[in-house]
């Protein structure tokens, strides 16, 4: 199957979490009676008062026939460093902005972050539902913002889509749908978030999300940069500066699903997985087939950040 690995980017309350509820229901996957609500993109107070990093969350929906896997970012500033790894295993973001609130300090802080690792973002204008929208005004400054951030031309030349997340559906016309839904959002994602790159090799993944699970041990999520592997093969853990902290057998391989998170037979380069089973490596180490030595960039590591309340 095909696949694409975006993000959607937005200020606090612009409704990321509506979106992503909606995206996950007119694509099928979700059954209309599943509970959504924050499960799918907040992350857990546990994991957060234990102090693991967990800031993330991924889903996929399928459309036509490519899946597209949604990773979250957190917005907030004290985690640049997250924020960019994670921008960082992406091919595109779709950018979400109030129609009347406009741009906001988080907004501004992922775009800074997304065009800084070179991403193309899809705009969407949500909320056109609200009677104070002004989505031109709204548009003209998102363009303002990103011409502020240096983006480049092919940035700056961004396809914009005019929404309500809310009510489902999303436009390329700021009048209004011809047709209600987000087929639109999903084409336009196919249409201008690249395949992504895969590069040669044996297995090579970097750890770019790490959290804990009480059956599964430590769970490392990242993109699988080249080759293959299987539940049950043995892989190595390379820390930034080559040194293989451990070397050891993937006991499961999960992959988003829906809401869910399945045990999968199999992770392809391009995609984004979870690996469970190695007792050591975290974010930015590189896990690799035993016969790689040299570790995969990785974006340097923040110093502990303070739990947000
Ligand atoms: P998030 O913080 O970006 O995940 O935002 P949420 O999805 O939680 O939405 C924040 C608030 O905006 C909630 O009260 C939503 O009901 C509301 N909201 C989300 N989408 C829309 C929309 O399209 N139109 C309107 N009017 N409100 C929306």
């Amino acid at each position: 199957m095909k696949l694409r690995n975006i993000a959607i980017i937005a200020h606090v309350d612009h409704g990321k979490t509506t979106l992503v509820d909606a995206m996950l229901r007119q694509s099928g996957s979700v059954r209309e009676n599943q509970r959504v609500d924050e499960r799918v993109m907040d992350s857990g107070d546990i994991e957060r008062e234990r102090g693991i990093t967990i800031l993330a969350k991924a889903t996929s929906v399928v459309w036509k026939d490519t899946r597209i896997n949604i990773v979250d970012t957190p917005g907030h500033a004290d985690f640049g460093g997250e924020v960019e790894r994670i921008l960082n295993m992406v091919d595109g973001v779709v950018l979400l902005v109030d129609s009347a609130e406009g741009p906001m300090p988080q907004t501004k802080f992922v775009v800074g972050k997304a065009l800084k690792v070179g991403l193309r973002p899809i705009v969407a204008i949500n909320k056109i539902d609200r009677p104070d929208a002004r989505a031109d005004e709204v548009v003209n400054e998102v363009f303002d913002l990103f011409a502020a951030l240096d983006a480049t031309d092919e940035q700056l030349d961004f396809p914009i889509l005019y929404g309500s997340g809310r009510d489902g559906w999303m436009s390329h016309d700021p009048s209004g749908p011809k047709e209600l839904g987000l087929a639109p959002l999903f084409d336009l994602i196919l249409e201008h978030v690249p395949e992504p790159k895969i590069e040669e090799g044996p297995f090579r993944m970097i750890g770019t999300i790490l959290e804990a699970n009480n059956f599964l041990g430590r769970i490392v999520t990242g993109r699988v940069l080249s080759g293959s592997a299987k539940p049950n093969q043995t892989i190595k853990v390379l820390s930034q500066d080559g040194t293989v902290l451990e070397t050891g057998r993937i006991s499961k391989i999960l992959a988003f699903r829906g809401l869910e998170r399945q045990p999968i037979d199999e992770a392809v380069a391009g995609d984004i997985v979870a690996i469970a089973g190695l007792s050591k490596g975290s974010v930015a180490d590189s896990f690799v087939d035993p016969s790689v030595n040299t570790p995969l960039k990785a974006q340097p590591i923040d110093p502990p950040t303070v739990t947000m309340s």
